[in-house]
């Protein structure tokens, strides 16, 4: 290593970087992994053999850049909405991204930066108050109540007090599982005059309609944002989506780089739509080993919050982190999101999930 006598401390960094943490899940290889709700199902080979085809195609234009505006991509992301929540959406009501935190990003580009404010329900995705503090958006977090559910009222008093730019509702929430009632986003959009950005990125696992439904009501304010690292088992494809008013992608395009989404990016998220069916059909499996696990769990005695994603929350723990610890020292990697009292897993395999099950239980024997 060259330059290792320079500290971070040593660097003139913005002063309101100083002191904050980088996004950090452990990545460690251990037997059961569920700790970043990944889809645990590998490709099909079909898919994969679709995906090296693709590639191989792309690869020998390599040369030249990628279709700047992913028009292919756009034009399937926009179909495969408009099959699943029945709506006319068109290629130019959809954005895509490398995974949807570039899409965050670019929205707090185009509509936060200095002098603007963002805020959420914590606790939630983390990302969200990360980019905000990024893009020198000012970051104000909201609470939930007990329950992890928002108090409508309650948040519409704060959303009048502090006058967001922008408006974070994540449903399903991460790491809570809860999602929201349309009617209830509808009285949180109304109560602010800003942009409001429903992080659906679990949204295959909820029974709940998506906010898609609302862009027509409020289009000058309602993004929806999605991602293919979760029902689509894309994560490490990296893709994430937007559904919008045609003037929000207006919008983004002058904060996106050129070319953001490369070739490969394209031809392979292509590929895994293509078998987006077959893909998909892991999704009422996921959601029936979250049924079995949450309920094993609540037999053994544990707290489990109700989930309409693909993990859960449980608890209580006087010490999560010892929790986590012991779970870890038994091969399993779960999450702990800093929520007190509380650890996070991922619905894995049903392999994943009985030795999930067989630790929590040795666990509670001994606590
Ligand atoms: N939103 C939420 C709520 C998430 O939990 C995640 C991933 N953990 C993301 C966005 C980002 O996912 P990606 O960048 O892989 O699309």
């Amino acid at each position: 290593m060259i330059g290792g006598t320079v500290r971070l401390s040593d660097l003139p960094l913005r002063a309101d970087l100083a002191g904050q943490s980088p996004y950090g899940a452990p990545q460690l290889d251990v037997p059961v992994q569920i700790n970043t709700n990944e889809n645990p199902f590998p490709p099909s080979p079909a898919l994969i053999d679709d995906l090296v085809e693709s590639i191989a195609k792309v690869a020998a234009d390599l040369n030249r850049y990628p279709d700047r505006d992913a028009v292919a991509l756009r034009r399937e992301l926009a179909a495969y909405l408009a099959r699943t929540t029945g709506l006319p959406l068109t290629v130019q009501n959809v954005w895509a991204a490398n995974g949807s935190n570039e899409i965050l990003q670019q929205l707090l580009q185009a509509f936060g930066g200095p002098g603007r404010r963002a805020l959420g329900f914590e606790p939630s995705y983390s990302m969200h108050s990360i980019i905000s503090t990024g893009t020198q958006t000012a970051w104000v977090p909201a609470p939930r109540a007990a329950d992890f559910t928002i108090d409508v009222p309650g948040a519409v008093r704060i959303i009048e007090q502090q006058r967001p730019d922008l408006l974070f509702i994540t449903s399903p929430n991460n790491p809570t599982g809860g999602s929201i009632a349309l009617d209830d986003i509808r009285q949180l959009v109304r109560a602010t005059g800003g942009i409001v950005v429903i992080d659906e990125a679990y949204a295959e696992f909820s029974g709940r309609p998506s906010a898609v439904a609302l862009i027509d009501e409020f289009p000058a304010q309602v993004v929806v944002s999605r991602t293919m690292s979760k029902a689509f088992a894309f994560a490490g494809g990296r893709l994430g989506y937007l559904a919008a008013a045609p003037a929000v992608v207006d919008a983004l395009l002058l904060v996106r780089l050129p070319y953001h989404l490369s070739a490969l990016t394209q031809a392979a998220a292509l590929a895994a739509l293509r078998h987006g069916d077959d893909t998909l059909a892991s999704v009422d499996r996921l959601i029936a080993e979250r049924i079995r696990v949450t309920g094993a769990l609540r037999s053994q005695g544990y707290e489990v919050i109700d989930s309409d994603a693909n993990f859960f929350l449980f608890g209580r723990f006087d010490d999560a982190q010892a929790v986590w610890q012991a779970f870890l020292d038994h091969g399993v990697l779960i999450r702990d999101n800093g929520v007190p009292g509380f650890l996070r897993a991922t619905v894995g395999t049903e392999h994943e999930n009985d030795v999930l099950l067989s630790v929590s239980a040795l666990l509670k024997e001994k606590s």
